[in-house]
C-alpha cells in the first residue's frame, strides 16, 4: 500500500527560514496506517466540488435558503479550505522543527479536521476528553498513536481508561494525585509529560490559574513518578490562549530546559518531548514565532538537531480561527424611540456561536451581507451610515453582540449579517438555551 504521504500532494512550496534547526516533522517516514474507508474519506473530500471565493459561497448558499424557505433557521459557516492549507504553511515556514497537534476543543467540526488531515495525512491532535478522542479515532481509528496526546492535567478515571485501552499513551500531569491516578488505574503504557506553569497574565485566556506546576513542586511529581514507575517523557507549557508577551514563551523554555535536567538526572533516562502548547494568533505569530524559534535553538537546538527530542504544539485558533465565516439571519428589528438607533436581531448570539464574546473576549466586527434583500458583500454600494445595536435571538438582556455600531447599509428582517474569523471558540460552545438550536450549516470552499 503506498503511503499517504505519497498520494496527497501536501501544497504549494512553502518559503524556507534561515535557521540552525533543520530538522522538519514533515520529514518524518512514519506514515498513517491507512484503510479503504480512510483513504476513501480523503478521496471524496478531496473530489467535492467547490466554490473558490467565500463571496461566491454565501451568495450561493442564501439562495438555497431563500429556495428552501429557512433562511432565519440557523446560521451558517463557510469554511475555507485554502486557509487551513495557508496556515499550516505559515507554521511549517517559521517553525518547521515543531509537529502541530491541532486542539480539537476549539472547533470539534469533523468535517473541518478531516480536510485537515486530508491535507497534512501526519497531523497530530490534541484531546482533552474521552468524546475528543473519540471524535478522531471515529474520522481514523488508524491513527498512528504518536499522533495523539490527552492533554488534559486532570483526567477523570473512566476517561483516562478509555484512552488506555485505545493506546492513547501521552498525557500531561501537573500533580501527584494524578500520578498515583495514572499508576493506579493505568496498564504501564500511559507515559506523562509534566505541565509547568507559565506567566500567562498577558492572554486573553490565562491559563495557568487553573493549571501547571512550579519547578519546586514539578521536583516533588518527578520523585513520584519514579517512585510509582511511571516514565516521564518530557515536559509541557502552554502561555496561555492569545498571549501578547512573547517573553513568557523564553520563560517557558528555559523553565522546560531546566524540568528536563531534573528529570534525566534522577530518572536516568532521557527526555524525548518539548510540548510547547498553544496561544499562538495569526496576528502576532510572526514575531512570537521568531522569538521561540531563537529560544529553542538556544537551549536544545542540539538536541533537536540529532533527533532526540521531538517539539510538538497544541494550535487551536492559530488554525481554526480564520477559516471560518459566520452568516446569520435577521429576525427582527426596532427602531429606538429617540435613540436613533435601529435594533437588529439576529438567529445567532451569545448563547450560540457568539459566546466567544462572553468567554472568549472576542470582539466581532458585524459585515453587512445582505441589504434589503439585495447581495451586498464586499461591495461597496453605499456611503449612508446607520447606527445599530445587535442582539442575538434568546430573551436574556445579556444576549447583546454589539452594543453601538454603525454600518453601511439599510437593514431589514430577513438580511443576513456576517462574522469573519469565526472559527476559534464559537460553535464549539454553543448552547440550546432558550430553544434555539446549537446545530448549524457548514459549507466547504477552497480559496
Ligand atoms: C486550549 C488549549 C490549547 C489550544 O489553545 P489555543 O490558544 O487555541 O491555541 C492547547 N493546549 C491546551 C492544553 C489547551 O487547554
Amino acid at each position: 500500500m503506498t503511503s499517504m504521504k505519497t498520494s496527497i500532494p501536501v501544497s504549494e512550496s512553502v518559503s524556507s527560514v534561515d535557521m540552525e534547526i533543520g530538522s522538519s516533522w514533515t520529514d518524518s517516514n512514519t506514515s498513517i496506517s491507512s484503510t479503504n474507508s480512510y483513504e476513501a474519506m480523503v478521496k471524496v473530500i478531496q473530489t467535492k466540488p467547490r466554490f473558490h471565493s467565500i463571496k461566491d459561497a454565501i451568495h450561493n448558499k442564501i439562495l438555497n435558503l431563500r429556495a428552501e424557505g429557512r433562511v432565519d433557521e440557523r446560521s451558517f459557516y463557510i469554511c475555507d479550505i485554502g486557509e487551513i492549507r495557508r496556515q499550516l504553511n505559515l507554521w511549517k515556514s517559521e517553525l518547521p522543527f515543531i509537529k502541530p497537534y491541532y486542539a480539537v476543543k476549539c472547533n470539534p467540526n469533523e468535517e473541518f479536521i478531516k480536510n485537515m488531515i486530508s491535507i497534512e495525512p501526519e497531523m497530530g491532535f490534541d484531546c482533552a476528553s474521552l468524546a475528543e478522542i473519540e471524535t478522531i479515532l471515529r474520522i481514523n481509528g488508524f491513527i498512528n498513536r504518536d499522533n495523539l496526546i490527552y492533554a488534559n492535567p486532570i483526567k477523570p478515571i473512566s476517561q483516562l481508561r478509555y484512552a488506555n485501552n485505545n493506546d492513547v499513551n501521552l498525557t500531561t500531569i501537573d500533580s501527584i494525585e494524578e500520578v498515583e491516578k495514572i499508576a493506579n488505574f493505568t496498564d504501564g503504557k500511559m507515559k506523562v509529560l509534566i505541565r509547568i506553569q507559565t506567566d500567562d497574565s498577558s492572554a486573553t485566556c490565562p491559563l495557568s490559574v487553573k493549571f501547571g506546576a512550579n519547578l519546586q513542586y514539578s521536583e516533588k511529581i518527578v520523585e513520584k513518578c519514579i517512585q510509582l514507575g511511571v516514565q516521564i517523557r518530557g515536559v509541557a507549557f502552554h502561555v496561555g490562549s492569545g498571549f501578547k508577551d512573547s517573553n513568557t514563551l523564553v520563560k517557558a523554555v528555559d523553565d522546560s530546559y531546566k524540568l528536563i535536567e531534573i528529570i534525566e538526572k534522577n530518572q536516568g533516562n532521557k527526555c524525548d518531548i518539548i510540548d510547547v502548547g498553544g496561544g499562538f494568533s495569526k496576528e502576532s505569530f510572526k514575531e512570537s514565532a521568531k522569538i521561540l524559534r531563537q529560544e529553542m535553538e538556544f537551549k536544545f537546538g542540539k538536541s533537536i538537531s540529532n533527533g532526540e527530542i521531538k517539539v510538538i504544539s497544541e494550535l487551536g485558533r492559530f488554525l481554526s480561527a480564520s477559516c471560518f465565516t459566520l452568516v446569520s439571519n435577521v429576525i427582527g428589528t426596532r427602531e429606538e424611540i429617540g435613540g436613533g438607533k435601529t435594533r437588529v436581531y439576529l438567529n445567532d448570539g451569545l448563547y450560540g456561536n457568539l459566546n466567544c464574546i462572553l468567554y472568549d473576549h472576542q470582539e466581532v466586527e458585524p459585515i453587512v451581507i445582505t441589504s434589503n434583500g439585495e447581495y451586498v458583500y464586499q461591495e461597496s454600494k453605499s456611503n449612508d451610515k446607520k447606527l445599530y445595536s445587535i442582539w442575538g435571538p434568546t430573551c436574556d438582556g445579556l444576549d447583546c453582540i454589539s452594543k453601538r455600531v454603525e454600518l453601511n447599509y439599510d437593514i431589514k428582517c430577513g438580511d443576513f449579517i456576517g462574522f469573519e474569523n469565526c472559527g476559534a471558540y464559537t460553535n464549539a460552545a454553543a448552547t440550546k438555551f432558550n430553544g434555539f438550536t446549537n446545530e448549524f450549516d457548514y459549507e466547504f470552499i477552497e480559496s
